[in-house]
């Protein structure tokens, strides 16, 4: 079990951010938010795919009164990511954003973020102060840690929402390097209360990005820091959120249904067990619930396969042509290959 760093609390539209609440699942569009029509259609697959929270680009006032005609369509908070125009962040809550996120690397006047701070404190709008890395003027000098230079120059961003007692802030330090990122945030943990977005930005393409915010993340979930992630990826936007959701289920955070542990097959094994995976994968999703959590495996041989099989809720470790199946540790009947799936299922559905 995970001990979370201990928050306060954000309410984005309905959506508790923080310590007492599940790590939270965000996601961005990537069509231009103008097209309400081609935004909608992209949230409503991410909303189905498991996203909590969207965020979409405000570029102009059109895109910021887009928002009330998206937020009518949608059934998860709306988030307008603002960057450079004070006054797109005022016309986007005006418009029924649920929550504004702020880059301090180039909204920099005060004044502007006083305004911004007016206005969303009225509403009860929170903000997400996001320091990205690529957008600090300090860190293109070379000289001092990267970490410390983003928290440094966030820590003194935020000085203006505590004069202003304006609670309703949750923080990103985003850095492309994983490392950055990761010293960033756990140096940040020990300033302040505030409730953190994770994630690891400009992650690059989906075979590679999923491993750098699988690691960043990840490292951080298990240290009890992230009340909400995004895995920022090159490509379709809902596999940032089945990203999101492996990387919580697999450090242990949340339950998405059944998790399936299959050994990687080797010259040992004497079963197709891609195929017969594959198809249990596909299977278990029409019978098992998937909020409820479940552990399976699916072996190749006795050399590992008993002791995996043992130790989950039900599993398979196969032989020459055959399987033994387990349930709650012990061995409940031995099968051939052709029936192992339905066989398998049988058992689950039985009752594990
Ligand atoms: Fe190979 Fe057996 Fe290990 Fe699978 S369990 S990788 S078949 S040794």
């Amino acid at each position: 079990m995970i001990k979370r760093r201990v928050t306060r609390t954000v309410d984005v539209g309905g959506v508790k951010i923080g310590s007492e609440y599940p790590v939270s699942i965000q996601s961005m569009a990537k069509t231009d938010t103008v097209d309400v029509e081609a935004t909608v259609s992209e949230i409503v697959r991410l909303e189905k795919a498991g996203c909590e929270l969207v965020r979409v680009a405000v570029k102009t006032p059109e895109a910021a009164r887009a928002l009330s005609q998206i937020k009518g369509k949608i059934s998860i908070p709306l988030i307008a990511d603002i960057h450079f125009d004070y006054k797109l962040a005022l016309e986007s809550v005006k418009n029924g954003a649920d929550k504004i996120r702020i880059n301090p690397g180039n909204i920099r006047d005060l004044k502007d973020l006083d305004k911004i701070i007016d206005v969303c404190g009225e509403k009860r709008v929170p903000i997400r102060v996001g320091v990205n890395s690529g957008s600090l003027t300090e860190m293109h000098t070379g000289a001092g840690n990267p970490a410390d230079i983003m928290v440094s120059s966030l820590l003194k961003y935020l000085e203006l929402f505590r004069t202003r007692r304006f609670k309703d802030v949750v923080i990103s330090l985003k850095s492309s390097n994983v490392r950055v990122g990761i010293d960033a945030y756990r140096k940040m943990a020990n300033e302040c209360d505030y409730p953190f977005h994770v994630g690891i930005t400009a992650a690059g393409l989906p075979d590679e990005g999923i491993v750098r915010s699988s690691i960043g993340i990840g490292v951080l979930l298990l240290e009890g820091i992230g009340d909400t992630i995004r895995v920022s990826l090159t490509g379709e936007p809902v596999g940032e959120v089945l990203s999101a959701k492996n990387i919580l289920k697999t450090v242990g955070a949340r339950n998405f249904g059944p998790e399936i542990i299959a050994c990687p097959t080797c010259g040992r094994c004497q079963v197709d067990l891609v195929s017969i995976t594959k198809k249990l994968q596909k299977e278990l999703k029409k019978v098992y619930g998937q909020d409820k959590p479940l552990l399976i495996a699916v072996m190749g041989c006795e050399v590992n396969g008993p002791g995996e099989a043992e130790g989950a809720d039900a599993g398979i470790a196969f032989g020459k042509g055959k399987g033994a199946i387990f349930c709650k540790g012990e061995i409940v009947k031995t099968v051939d290959e052709d029936a192992a799936v339905e066989e398998l299922l049988a058992v689950i559905r039985k009752g594990v």
